[in-house]
């Protein structure tokens, strides 16, 4: 049996949470969210309203729909395009293919760039001095040919005192053009990077930085701000072409907040709102423990300014820009491990920043959600839209209401509240939760979030302590923690009934294709023993959950596995313009029950169409025979597509080949994106009402069109896996493992999560897997434990420092035993009225994780260099704000950047040269299509390593040595020839090994006793009995652990064919579809900021 152990035995409640009596906590053996039962809490028998299930009309979120397909091109069969075979998530390599790795020229190592400086202006440090000259700048200006708009003045509003840390400017070339112009670089920026530091009075400012003038005694001086000198003080512009980024299109704004005058709510029951000061702030990553940034290699002149004398401009000799001397994201993870790692984090605090995700830690509920269920943008909200327009950084949450715990960490308590039903604010309908206040003794609360006085049912009153407080708080999860669960009333079921346990129902492509690639074979036999491992609630037996079984080609066949027969029946439905489902009774069964029967049909199914001929299928007439059996059974439940080829079969949904690269970089780009026929959203919206999620396995060959076959899976909160040019050899393993955990993942089903928020700030907009049928409402046929929501909010009043922000968000779904619940998550948020409490709170990962998916949704409508533009020109906007507002006064020439962002443009160059905004020659229309879904429900953490890679030096360390290496920066200069490295980013594992490895790391590795011997694109490393094989074959394993879907192994050779790949996740370098390297991005940006501050 080779299939994973579902759950490990459930270990007692040995958390470190407080005792409740009273209720019982849900188990939580590795799959939170598949709990016990819990036993009633008491009988609090209130009437409490309903769940409103019937929300006005509104806007259907659906994706766009198709504009007309464009004229098909020849599709190349599989292997014809190399990205397909071993791009993203799709790797599927083997030694053959490599010679399709054919791209364009490589790249040029940053380090061997011939320097060809357009602007022979000696580079000077100037911290303080006069700003760049007239000349500089226009030379500058006229060299990168930016026609970046200038944003409008911010009105001077508060101003954060920062000591910056300043790079020299230098001088440097973008001599070359790329695909898409060319800006010759004049100079590039002095980098610097500003502290925020502690409140001062609100002063004005004049609108440029470069006049301004440094108060006489400034705020506080800052620890960091008096660090030695570092090496790599200045650096000259790379002379690599950047032809990225031509033009800016105008500020984008954000639309006004609709003001409205509600009634601003009285102070809830608000933890001391402890402003964390300067030595908790920036994520951690900027404690006193922590010296100057060690990477940015220059000094702090700025810290001169705080109050003391400056010191004197230090010039620099012109050099090349040092990549140490630039923001590294390697060393900001370091420090918040090294400094963030070691305690748990406590979630008491209202606004606290949570450690970055790439930090191991623990967390204690303390009345806030988890990071590890929401994690925001930022932890203050400027207290008006006003401010927050002009900072433009989005606000948002990225919320993951299923996510699974470690576990060291208790899933959330259930709590029944008996026939009563969950306790709620009559007016906006919010659950009870720790922020509500009790008032009036006890007998009423008022809602923190909109203010309603509700009476407290007299089965649930208590009385208060002298603070105010219900003596019982801490007794119960829904007065005293951020996350719990409540038992949903019938009130809460469709129909009002309760609903049944949900089904799955495996539909199994048996066409030509899928047979030959003996993909059906090996599906067939994994059923057998997977079936044993269907999610169940805690403490049950067996799982809830009946299976059905349905194989099809251009017919659909069911199977009759009803258990008291002796063999399985088929029933062929051949109109599949009007599909219905033959039979009811013996479609869906439990396991055990006809145990004999399912054995039988997945030993006759390969043999029954072994022989096949039949090349074409349908596609959506399987997804409506499966939900309408759902529909049938009148359960909920999933549908597991294995589908192998464009369905072009005449029948509703019929596709046809518009695949064409031509449309590449025009206004119709988009349409790539689009699905190209209406009929799937229909589909989608009957499979949400019926609460039939639809995970999807592709295994192309070829052109499939996934922008239209995942239209269906993303709508139902469902998941889409593709596996190009599937052979069982190389892909089993991957195919195996993700089939494996997918099929045993705890879902939840028939879901509806709906976020409310206190007064002053609403939720707008929302990205992921899941339909809306009005604005509210975020409906999900099923959600897992890996999918995420992005919420994003606007200002619709005024917000208040004292009372802060409050987000609840409540997830109804059905469990996968078919008991109905509600999981509430409760986050409360600082407000600020200085823009540098903002810029100080904020989480970079997250804001790239909404970006992306942000600009990952407008490639659908805009055109995809629009798209580029835009996250640029918001980006250069929230620097200049920053600059303009918070840093400390310094020369034009410096680039400041805030301490908790000063990761975001080497981040957000690698959002803007992903597949989906930038494709290489090599990327198909069906791998951007495929990546585009999947980030859109990635939650943070994914999305951090998917876009910038971690980088394993394996052989640096000593080989005792077996805790995780430290990575290194994702750039081929910080490659030696003499090692080996690992590289993955959540979908794809690559081996790179140097030319110049020792013949005993070789021997040892790979089985083999020279560099020459060991064979490319090898995907298993050979089991030998040495430490170094062991080690890396344990990290290996450990990383894939790590991730949610299969890694597959690829093995790189340095200087050969496969290497062009490797490189494409080299992402601080520039790339061969042309994306700009770090440090010329980092110039850009720079000159973005300039523009938009002069
Ligand atoms: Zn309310």
């Amino acid at each position: 049996m080779n299939v994973n152990q579902s759950a490990p035995p459930v270990p007692p409640f040995g958390q470190p949470q407080p005792v409740y009596p009273g209720y019982h906590q849900s188990s939580y053996g590795g799959q939170p969210g598949s709990t016990a039962a819990p036993t009633p809490y008491g009988a609090y028998n209130g009437p409490v309203p309903g769940y409103q299930q019937t929300p006005p009309p509104g806007v259907s979120r659906a994706p766009a729909s198709s504009g007309a397909p464009p004229a098909s091109t020849a599709q190349g069969p599989c292997g014809q395009t190399a990205y397909g075979q071993f791009g993203q998530g799709d790797v599927q390599n083997g030694p053959s293919s490599g010679v399709q790795m054919q791209r364009l020229p490589g790249s040029q190592p940053f380090a061997s760039a011939p320097l060809a400086p357009v602007v022979s202006q000696p580079a000077v440090l100037q911290p303080y001095g006069p700003p760049p000259t007239s000349a500089q700048v226009t030379a500058q200006l006229a060299g990168m040919q930016i026609s970046g708009a200038v944003a409008p003045a911010p009105p001077a509003s508060g101003l954060g005192y920062g000591s910056p840390t300043s790079l020299a400017s230098a001088s440097g070339s973008f001599p070359n053009s790329g695909l898409y112009g060319s800006y010759p670089q004049g100079q590039a920026p002095p980098l610097g990077q500003g502290h925020p530091g502690a409140q001062p009075p609100q002063r004005s400012v004049p609108p440029q930085a470069s006049s301004f003038t440094p108060p006489a005694s400034g705020g506080p001086r800052m620890p960091s701000m008096t660090g030695p000198l570092l090496p790599g003080q200045s650096f000259g512009g790379p002379p690599v072409s950047q032809p990225n980024h031509v033009s800016s299109p105008p500020p984008q704004a954000l639309p006004p907040g609709t003001q409205m005058t509600g009634p601003p709510g009285p102070p809830p029951p608000m933890h001391s709102s402890q402003q964390p000061g300067y030595q908790l702030q920036q994520n951690g990553s900027f404690g006193p423990a922590r010296g100057p940034q060690s990477n940015y290699g220059s000094p702090y002149p700025g810290a001169a300014t705080f109050g003391s004398q400056p010191g004197p401009p230090q010039p620099l000799p012109p050099k090349r820009l040092d990549p140490d001397a630039i923001p590294s994201p390697i060393q900001v993870i370091e420090d918040d491990r090294n400094n963030r790692g070691s305690e748990p984090f406590v979630t008491g605090v209202r606004g606290q920043v949570p450690p970055l995700v790439t930090t191991n830690f623990l967390v204690k509920d303390q009345g806030n959600a988890s990071p590890r269920y929401i994690r925001c943008t930022s932890y203050n909200i400027p207290c008006t839209s006003d401010m927050a327009k002009q900072a433009q950084v989005p606000l948002a949450a990225v919320i993951k209401p299923l996510a699974r715990l470690p576990p060291e960490e208790a899933s959330p308590y259930v709590v029944d509240h008996g026939e009563s039903g969950p306790l709620r604010c009559n007016r906006c309908k919010a659950y009870m939760c720790p922020f509500m206040q009790f008032v009036e003794g006890g007998r009423r609360f008022q809602c923190c979030f909109c203010s309603c006085i509700n009476d407290v049912p007299p089965q649930y009153f208590q009385h208060l302590d002298h603070t105010g407080k219900r003596v019982d708080a801490y007794d119960r999860p829904e007065l005293s923690l951020g996350s719990y669960e409540f038992l949903a009333t019938v009130d809460y079921c469709k129909n009002n009934k309760f609903p049944i346990p949900p089904a799955f129902i495996f539909m199994i492509d048996v066409s030509y294709n899928a047979v030959r690639s003996g993909l059906v074979r090996l599906l067939c036999e994994e059923l057998k023993s997977l079936l044993d491992f269907l999610p169940r609630e805690g403490g049950a037996e067996e799982s809830a959950i009946r299976v059905g079984f349905v194989t099809y080609n251009k017919v659909l066949h069911f199977y009759n596995v009803k258990s008291s027969l002796a063999q399985p029946q088929m029933m062929v439905v051949s109109d599949v313009g009007d599909m219905f489902v033959p039979l009811l009774d013996g479609f869906l069964v439990n396991v055990s029950e006809s145990r004999a029967v399912i054995t039988s049909l997945l030993d006759q199914i390969p043999e029954m169409f072994a022989d096949t001929r039949e090349t074409e299928t349908v596609f959506a007439p399987v997804v409506q025979a499966g939900m309408e059996a759902l529909k049938a059974a009148e359960c909920a439940g999933k549908l597991f597509l294995f589908h192998t080829s464009l369905p072009i079969a005449e029948a509703p949904g019929k596709l046809k080949n518009r695949d064409d690269r031509k449309l590449i970089n025009t206004d119709k780009e988009k349409t790539l994106f689009q699905p190209q026929s209406g009929a799937y959203q229909t589909l989608a919206k009957e499979c949400v009402a019926q609460g039939c999620c639809v995970d999807l396995f592709l295994f192309p060959n070829q052109y499939v069109d996934v922008a239209t076959l995942s239209v269906v899976p993303q709508l139902t909160g469902g998941s889409v896996y593709k596996y190009a040019c599937f052979q069982v050899e190389n892909d089993q393993e991957r195919f195996l493992s993700d089939l494996r955990r997918d099929v045993q993942k705890v879902v939840g089903f028939d879901a509806v999560m709906r976020v409310r928020t206190s007064t002053g700030i609403r939720a707008v907009d929302f990205f992921g897997a899941f339909y809306m049928s009005n604005t509210t409402d975020v409906e999900l046929a099923g959600l897992d434990g890996d999918k995420t929501v992005t919420v994003e909010f606007k200002h619709d009043d005024r917000l208040n420092e004292e009372n802060g922000a409050l987000l609840q968000c409540a997830l109804l779904y059905t469990s996968c035993a078919g008991q109905r619940r509600l999981r509430i998550h409760n986050l409360a948020l600082n407000c600020c009225t200085q823009l540098a409490d903002l810029y100080r709170n904020c989480e970079t990962d997250t804001l790239i994780n909404y970006m992306a998916k942000f600009a990952y949704r407008g490639v659908l409508s805009s055109p995809v260099k629009t798209v580029r533009d835009t996250l640029i020109t918001q980006c250069a906007q929230i620097l200049a704000c920053y600059r303009k507002n918070c840093a400390s006064p310094s020369s034009a020439g410096q680039l400041i950047l805030p301490e908790c962002m000063k990761l975001l443009p080497v981040y957000l160059n690698c959002v803007l040269k992903s597949e989906v905004l930038q494709p290489g020659a090599e990327v198909t229309t069906d791998d951007r299509a495929y990546v585009r879904q999947l980030v859109t429900s990635m939650d943070v953490a994914e999305t951090n390593v998917f876009f910038y890679p971690r980088l394993l030096p394996l052989t640096k360390s000593p080989i005792e040595n077996t805790t995780e290496p430290p990575a290194v920066r994702a750039s081929e200069e910080r490659l030696s020839n003499g090692d080996i490295y690992l590289l993955e980013n959540g979908l794809n594992l690559f081996l790179w090994v140097g030319a110049s490895v020792q013949q005993g790391v070789v021997q040892s590795l790979f089985g083999v006793s020279s560099f020459s011997q060991i064979t490319s694109g090898l995907s298993v490393l050979p089991v030998l009995d040495n430490l170094l094989s062991k080690k890396v074959r344990g990290l290996i394993d450990s990383l894939r652990a790590q991730r949610s879907r299969y890694m597959k192994l690829i093995v790189v050779k340095q200087e050969d064919k496969l290497e062009m790949l490797f490189k494409h996740f080299l992402v601080e370098d520039k790339s061969l579809s042309g994306g700009a390297s770090y440090v010329d991005f980092l110039c850009h940006m720079h000159k973005e900021i300039r523009q938009l501050l002069s």
